[in-house]
């Protein structure tokens, strides 16, 4: 009887000591997601995406980078309600930097504020396509619906007459800033001067000198491709996370295209991409993923990390690797392009629970009326540009290549 009891004793006693540990272990796990921040908007905000609809392709599962893992994660533990606001404009110290961007600009604000941009040029009224998309994002919370558009257009028209400067536009604004920095971060390569071929009258071609649209689609001229508004659709290989990028659907071996001109920090294998190439942009703002390249021969010729590569050149070609520690196997089911882009504030969330994945539909659906002419190399699996580009800041880093690799150092410093 004595026995029992004292049994008895000791199981009650076990049992408040479980308790006592879940208590602590459940305090830990609020503790945890109350840190996890940006990590755990991350998935909030793209399970809670309205509107977004199921894959079309079911069997097409792309990834993320490794990093991207940790983000989803952390994600997975973090059950805070995230509002994208709390990481915004109004709670930002100043001397911070942005955690947290939401890329919701429409193709056709982005089309109406680059027309502006271009057409006024080099007049005394230059309006800065960037500022004034950041303009309207601060009067619509980052919404670009009909009213917003409306809006663009009548403060575009203000400017442009002289009856307003940007400063008195963006007066009182409060998060004016943070959308000038974000967008500037999504932005700040794709318009600009350079030269570029062209074909003359009498079918020779020159050089000649431009101002615009410097970005190009990742997917070559003539080249067909399908794809839809796919961010955030749900993934499962590994993990379950958030699609972090955007899928461009092709045949196997169309040539990729660099979006922007940079240079090529990642080229090789990766588990969820297979053959990815990874490029920078030079202000370091911009982290572009081209991923699931061609078995067997998935990189244009002599590319390596380190490359500098001018925007509209090609880079690799499209196919459907990926999804195996077993490196060039192809166990995507789709044949696709998965283009991510990831927004560099702080070198520390390259990688990290916190990267900043957005949303590059809209800018895709953009870039689509710059797709890059390729040809044929000989009897060569490869494809080349047919129009030369020179992208100031491109050639500026080939020189510091150049200068560095004689000098023995590294490019990336
Ligand atoms: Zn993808």
């Amino acid at each position: 009887m004595k026995y029992y009891r004292k049994r008895r004793r000791w199981i009650a006693l076990a049992l408040v000591l479980i308790l006592l540990a879940f208590a602590a272990g459940r305090a830990e796990v609020a503790r945890n997601s109350k840190n996890a921040d940006s990590g755990s908007l991350l998935l909030e905000e793209a399970e809670s995406m309205p509107g977004q609809p199921e894959s079309e392709n079911p069997s097409c599962q792309p990834e993320s980078e490794e990093p991207g893992q940790e983000a989803g994660q952390a994600g997975n533990g973090g059950a805070e309600s995230g509002q994208p606001e709390t990481v915004g404009p109004e709670t930002q110290p100043a001397q911070d930097y942005i955690k947290w961007v939401d890329f919701n600009v429409s193709s056709e604000a982005l089309a109406l504020a680059y027309d502006m941009d271009v057409d006024t040029y080099g007049t005394d009224s230059h309006i800065d396509w960037i500022s004034l998309l950041a303009c309207t994002a601060a009067r619509y919370g980052g919404e670009f619906g009909s009213q917003a558009l409306v809006d663009l257009e009548n403060t575009a028209q203000r400017l442009r007459s002289g009856q307003s400067a940007l400063e008195e536009e963006a007066e009182g604004l409060s998060s004016y800033a943070y959308y000038k920095e974000a967008y500037e971060a999504v932005l700040g390569g794709m318009v600009g001067e350079f030269l570029l071929q062209e074909k003359d009258e009498e079918g020779n071609v020159v050089w000649r000198r431009k101002y615009g649209l410097k970005a190009f689609s990742p997917i070559a001229a003539a080249f067909p491709y399908s794809d839809s508004d796919d961010f955030g659709a749900a993934r499962s290989y590994g993990y379950a996370r958030p699609h972090l990028g955007h899928d461009m659907l092709g045949q196997i071996g169309t040539p990729v295209i660099a979006v922007e001109s940079g240079y090529v920090e990642a080229l090789g294998w990766n588990q969820y991409g297979g053959w990815r190439i990874g490029i920078r942009s030079f202000d370091h703002k911009r982290y572009y993923y081209y991923a699931h390249l061609r078995q067997n021969y998935p990189y244009a010729e002599g590319l390596e990390e380190g490359s500098v590569v001018t925007a509209g050149d090609v880079i690799g070609y499209m196919g459907h690797t990926g999804y195996s520690s077993e490196e060039n196997v192809n166990n995507i089911k789709t044949v696709h392009l998965h283009w991510g882009l990831e927004l560099i504030f702080d070198e520390s969330q390259k990688e990290s629970d916190n990267e900043i994945w957005i949303d590059c539909y809209q800018l895709s659906r953009f870039l689509s009326g710059n797709r890059s002419a390729v040809e044929k190399v000989g009897d060569t699996r490869e494809w080349r540009r047919v129009y030369g580009m020179e992208d100031p800041a491109a050639e500026d880093a080939r020189e510091q290549t150049e200068q560095s690799s004689t000098e023995g150092a590294s490019w990336k410093g």
